[in-house]
């Protein structure tokens, strides 16, 4: 992106703030003809002590002449004090106001994008933040720089030229002749500072990534007694995060040091020409401080090129990762019209086909029916593209080809957002939002009253265990045990009370008593509803209605429990391997013992 592009991107942010722009453009224009008035009060002052002076007259008939100086430079102060606050916060709070505006713009985005934005490589949770964060900080920079650092100092630089070729044509020409060399030497120490600072920036973000990694992998490091290894690996980052510091200060010495040699070259031409010109009778004695004093004006704000220039790059590097966040269309989930308050869950999936934005196809061909008020159960090895289908069915993601009807309708054109208000959804792992119980179970339904909270999680089995707890339903949910966390997922499910609810190994990560009691619950709650089941445990799947069998992304066999197992294909397999793992003969030897004995005792 140029920079051009940048500011034409900008603007409609900026619009709002138009007449705070314009106040603040005002301000910077007064502010810079307000810095001349020095150079002027100076020169007067000397010409008019020297005028005394040469008349033989001293302190008594000068005393007029300090009053008005004093009281002209003091009021000129007063007055340059209002204007710089004002400006310097006006100027501030477009740039806060701008940098609210663009991190809400991009949270309203990406809320409104489908899954698929966020599983693309370039969007991981983190990499998202740093490149929204990095973006708006940088073109915050810019809107700073603008607003503060280069609108006042250039237009100060420029009035102070105008004044100078106005009052000598040859001393202006001395001031501009110095700017190109300055131009060049900021040029050149941004310019050698871009790598470096880009190499230093990747290292910090090793380093803190790395001990970030460090304290997740405690647990490894010291049962394996890799701490050795491990400070090695940091002691060489280390090692080359000093390098990259050192070698950035000292090319900031340097470039330092030369800028300010030319400055002050400038300043020694200027004195001798203006004192050339003095002695010659061209102008007077008190045009020495003037002009000085106008050339600092000019040279101040090229002393902030080298940083303008680092904070426009960085604009231009990260504003483009922010604005492509903001662009990316493509990804925005496409709202659909058809109500869906009605639909009860009849779903046809025929002939599709379904690739993941990373490239790796997990649907090949597939077609299955759902039908409505039934428990469909899926079933396959993990990676089959059981999850998947279930992503389709929510409208997460799109399919690339096939047909998908929900109640006779294309999917696709219902109304989505209605759509998931009518689907409950309980993964494996269910994300538990940082709060108190009370208000994790209220996601299902955010009005709902607190009888109604406590009613849904009754019925996951949760009330009981919550009330054991201290603070009851005021407790912290993230601190809760796996099994417990599912069950607020569950008595979501149960608030939002939905027609057509999909499970996706809503045990799996469960003990066997837990396992049981959400069974439980479930079953209470599949009466009626349209369930889509997938599952590892083989008592949740036997009673299914229908069972489909996916392998390797494709679907291969469908029927009953029975059908299934009499057909001795992939579901057998499945179905065998569960059995010998969970050593069922013997366990059922047991069970008969214990029959037989509690038999022999009766008799
Ligand atoms: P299952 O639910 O049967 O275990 P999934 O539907 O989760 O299988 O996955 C099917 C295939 O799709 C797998 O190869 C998996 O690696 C891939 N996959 C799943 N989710 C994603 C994703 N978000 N991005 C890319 N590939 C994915």
């Amino acid at each position: 992106m140029s920079l051009w592009e940048i500011i034409k991107r900008l603007y409609p942010y900026v619009r709002p703030y138009r007449p705070l722009v314009i106040g603040t453009l005002l301000l910077t224009l007064v502010g810079s003809l307000a810095a001349q008035v020095n150079p002027f009060v100076l020169r007067y002052t000397v010409d008019t002590v020297q005028g005394l002076l040469n008349r033989g007259l001293g302190l008594a008939q000068g005393a007029d002449l300090l009053l008005l100086v004093s009281g002209l430079l003091l009021g000129k102060e007063i007055v340059n004090t209002f204007i710089q606050f004002g400006q310097k916060f006006y100027g501030e709070k477009i740039r806060i106001n701008v940098s609210s505006d663009l991190s809400q713009e991009a949270v309203r985005k990406i809320l409104s994008y489908q899954l698929g934005f966020y599983s693309d490589s370039g969007n991981q949770t983190g990499k998202l933040q740093t490149r929204i964060d990095r973006g708006v900080e940088s073109l915050m920079k810019l809107v700073q720089n603008f607003f503060i650092d280069i609108l006042p100092l250039f237009a100060n630089a420029i009035v102070a030229l105008v004044v100078m070729f106005t009052a000598n044509v040859y001393v202006g020409l001395v001031a501009v002749a110095v700017m190109p060399v300055y131009f060049w030497l900021s040029y050149r120490q941004a310019d050698r500072l871009n790598g470096t600072r880009r190499g230093l920036r990747s290292l910090r973000e090793q380093k803190s990534q790395g001990l970030v990694n460090l304290i997740d992998s405690a647990v490894v490091i010291k049962s394996f007694v890799r701490e050795d290894y491990e400070e090695q690996k940091q002691a060489g980052l280390q090692a080359q995060l000093q390098a990259a510091q050192l070698q950035t200060r000292k090319l900031n010495f340097l470039y330092d040091g030369l800028k300010t040699f030319t400055e002050q070259v400038g300043v020694v031409l200027i004195i001798i020409l203006t004192a050339y010109l003095v002695l010659d009778g061209q102008i007077s004695i008190g045009a020495i401080m003037f002009h000085i004093l106008l050339f600092n004006n000019v040279s101040a704000p090229i002393r902030q090129l080298h940083r303008i220039y680092d904070e426009m790059n960085d604009a231009l590097t990260y504003s483009e990762g922010f604005f492509d966040i903001i662009d990316a269309a493509d990804a925005r989930e496409k709202p659909g019209q058809l109500p869906a308050d009605n639909v009860r869950g009849t779903f046809e999936i025929c002939n599709v086909d379904f690739t993941y934005p990373s490239g790796t196809q997990a649907l090949h061909d597939v077609c299955l029916t759902i039908e409505e008020g039934k428990t469909t159960a899926l079933v396959g090895l993990s990676g089959a593209g059981k999850s998947t289908v279930i992503n389709l069915l929510c409208k997460f993601y799109e399919p690339d080809s096939g047909k998908m009807l929900l109640d006779g309708k294309p999917l696709a054109d219902y109304d989505t957002h209605a759509l998931r208000q009518r689907i409950g959804l309980v993964l494996q792992k269910n994300h538990i939002f940082k709060g108190t119980i009370e208000e994790n179970i209220r996601y299902g339904v955010m009005d709902a009253s607190f009888e109604q909270v406590q009613h849904a999680a009754r019925q996951a089995y949760l009330h009981e265990q919550i009330m054991d707890l201290p603070k009851g339903y005021e407790s912290d949910a993230q601190q809760l045990s796996g099994g417990q966390q599912q069950r607020i997922a569950i008595a979501r499910l149960f608030l939002k009370n939905p027609p057509i609810i999909f499970l996706d190994e809503p045990t799996a990560s469960l003990d066997a008593i837990a396992t049981e009691q959400i069974k439980n619950s479930l079953e209470a709650i599949k009466q009626g509803r349209t369930v889509v089941i997938i599952s590892h445990s083989l008592a949740q799947i036997v009673d299914a209605d229908c069972i489909y069998v996916m392998k390797q992304g494709r679907m291969v066999e469908s029927g009953t429990h029975e059908q299934l197992y009499d057909l001795r294909g992939t579901y057998r397999e499945i179905f065998d391997a569960s059995a010998r793992s969970l050593n069922i003969e013997k366990l059922a030897r047991v069970m008969v013992d214990d029959e037989d004995e509690v038999g022999d005792t009766a008799a």
